[in-house]
């Protein structure tokens, strides 16, 4: 599986997506599945930008991986957002004869993409959500990133500040070059 991951508005989503076109993978979106399914008290905490609980979120994301082939190559957007995630994560592909093959790491300057959550306008990309979203970013990414490099994966900071056309050709290139490698 290869893993997006990035601060909201970097373009993971985006990004994860035409990965997964252009190399017919399946492509799934944490987001995209709990905006579709999620009802009641914690439909209204996306809202308001915070995440799910872990149990909730892992109980969820165990049903998805169900829906796929788990042991074929997959892109993976939003999750894990906590260590907790991240350990269980692990834990799962190596019970399930999967592993984490590449980390893809968008890199965002967080005024240039407030900007683009305001235009974008989903009913969490209002200023207090934002401001939520970027918060649990900053808490959650860089423990996670260190426990995933530990664990020998191989993470990749891809700069976001740019068109999505030259930053879709920078992680092709990536990916083409570490799946030449394996
Ligand atoms: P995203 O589309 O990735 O920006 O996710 C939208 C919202 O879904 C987040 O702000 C959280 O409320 C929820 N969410 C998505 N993925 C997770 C996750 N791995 N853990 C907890 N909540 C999540």
């Amino acid at each position: 599986m290869i893993i997006f991951t990035g601060v909201a508005g970097s373009g993971k989503s985006v990004q994860g997506r035409m990965l997964a076109d252009e190399r017919g993978y399946p492509w799934l979106s944490t987001g995209e599945f709990l905006r579709m399914i999620v009802a009641g008290e914690p439909r209204k905490r996306m809202l308001e930008g915070k995440l799910l609980h872990d149990d909730e979120i892992i109980a969820i994301i165990e049903r998805v991986f169900n829906l796929i082939s788990f042991q074929e190559e997959f892109v993976l957007d939003g999750f894990p957002r906590t260590m907790k995630q991240a350990d269980w994560l692990i834990d799962f592909a190596q019970n399930h004869g999967a592993d984490v093959s590449l980390v893809i790491h968008m890199v965002a300057d967080q005024a240039t993409v407030r900007e683009r959550l305001l235009a974008r306008g989903r009913p969490d990309d209002h200023a207090e959500a934002i401001d939520e979203r970027f918060e649990e970013y900053e808490q959650s990414i860089k423990p996670i990133l260190d426990l995933l490099k530990q664990r020998g994966i191989r993470v990749v900071d891809i700069e976001a500040n740019r068109s999505i056309a030259e930053i879709h050709q920078e992680i092709v290139a990536v990916v083409t070059e570490h799946t030449k490698e394996d």
